[in-house]
């Protein structure tokens, strides 16, 4: 690890520095060791880690990078060690973990020895499977949250050669890998324990960030499974924490601290939801009533930058109750044009709607205003003044939130209303 990326990895675990700051500072690929013959390659916070292990049979790989940066991961490995890739290890099948193996077959295919084994959970090839079914979908999806127009979710995923269960031991060149199934942000997660260094790679159970465990355009998360996941990891007392994404974390009193907030928030949110559900209370009740641990949530690696804890409450609610939220009107909702254009016939129009809508974003209350600007858009969907309106509201909705996501989200309607204004 170069000298910048260390000092900024220091004062990011003290809460004094952005992850940009750190982004920039790894920018082209950078190499952290964490041994003798393990290094992680970091290229952005955006795109997963890729952790290489050198053993005498060749290199193991845990992830292989992105399609965007994955090519700066191979080079910086290629500088470290040119022995063949023997092994690739999927923490996951996120497309930023997975995709850089294609490089390394291309590798292997180029001096005619055998491509890589890949070995991960079973359920990656269903997760494959899926992607193949929703590619127009992951587009869509990928391209609004971070506001790429016209992205293109990537096809062609590297099978795994190699699947298993609940635990497998892997044994290649003299090195022995504990390879641990857990769920979480994920269910097809492996987190990987080398105990002849006691280092943890823990794959996105660690992000650095508040678990994005309750995105709002992506398949189930599993808060509960997740902390479950954490506290296996805490029992094996590491001395340092690969993380999914961001800097390694050394030490094991460090180690210990962050498997064990990142536990605790995501056990407390589950404990407090599940506690209300079992009083049978509706998600707005659950959502009013569990109380966001602000203390875990201040933490320099809790941040709620990514994932919002609103967020995963919904997500924990939908986990145990599915998606009834417990209002009777919105079970077979009227359609929203005939709502906005009832309520505004009783009060005087959209333009009342709207206007009314742009006095609450002024009184900060965006919350309301959107239920109100949605109303006034879907009973005049084409009068411009109400959509400017609506471009306000949703820069006020997402100047108000802390999350990449919820920022992205409000921002694709304020892009919307602002074409059609
Ligand atoms: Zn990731």
């Amino acid at each position: 690890m170069n000298n910048a990326a260390m000092t900024i990895s220091e004062r990011l675990w003290q809460g004094e520095a952005p992850m940009e700051d750190w982004t920039a500072a790894v920018a082209g690929g950078s190499i952290t060791p964490v041994g003798e013959d393990v290094v992680v390659v970091h290229t952005s916070y955006v795109f997963g880690n890729v952790t290489a292990i050198r053993t005498a049979d060749g290199l193991v790989l845990i992830d292989t990078g992105s399609r965007e940066t994955g090519d700066q991961t191979f080079a910086a490995i290629r500088k470290w060690d040119d022995r063949p890739v023997h092994t690739v290890i999927y923490t996951h099948g996120h497309i930023d973990h997975t995709f850089g193996v294609h490089l390394y077959d291309a590798e292997a295919d180029q001096h005619g020895v055998p491509r890589p084994r890949i070995v991960a959970h079973r359920s990656v090839l269903e997760r494959f499977s899926r992607y193949d079914a929703t590619h127009g979908l992951n587009s869509v999806v990928m391209g609004r949250q971070f506001n790429m127009p016209g992205y293109a979710f990537p096809d062609q995923h590297r099978r795994p050669d190699q699947i298993y269960d609940d635990v497998f031991g892997l044994d290649v060149g003299g090195v022995h890998l504990e390879l641990i199934h857990g769920r979480g942000e994920t269910d097809d997660a492996t987190f990987v324990w080398m105990p002849q260094e006691r280092v943890l790679v823990s794959g996105d159970f660690i992000i650095w960030a508040f678990p994005n465990a309750g995105n709002p355009r992506k398949v189930q998360r599993h808060a509960p499974d997740w902390a479950h996941a954490l506290r296996k990891m805490e029992a094996l007392a590491p001395k340092a924490v690969v993380p999914g994404h961001g800097p390694v974390v050394f030490g094991a009193a460090r180690a210990k601290a962050l498997l064990d907030d990142t536990a605790s928030v995501l056990e407390s949110l589950t404990h407090q939801a599940l506690k209300l559900l079992n009083e049978g209370k509706t998600l707005e009740e659950v959502l009013v009533g569990v109380e966001q641990p602000a203390e875990l949530l201040a933490k320099p690696y809790l941040k709620p930058k990514y994932d919002d804890p609103e967020f995963v409450i919904r997500g924990i609610y939908h986990l145990y109750a599915g998606w009834f939220d417990g209002n009777p009107a919105h079970l077979k909702p009227a359609p929203a044009a005939e709502l906005g254009r009832e309520l505004a016939a009783l009060c005087g129009g959209a333009a009342v709607l709207a206007e009314r809508a742009a006095t609450l974003l002024k009184d900060g209350k965006t919350r309301l205003a959107a239920h109100l600007v949605e109303l006034a858009s879907a009973a005049a969907p084409e009068d411009a003044a109400v959509q400017r309106v609506r471009a306000d509201v949703y820069a006020g909705c997402a100047a108000a939130e802390t999350s990449l996501i919820g920022k992205a989200i409000f921002s694709v309607y304020r892009r919307d209303a602002e074409t059609r204004s």
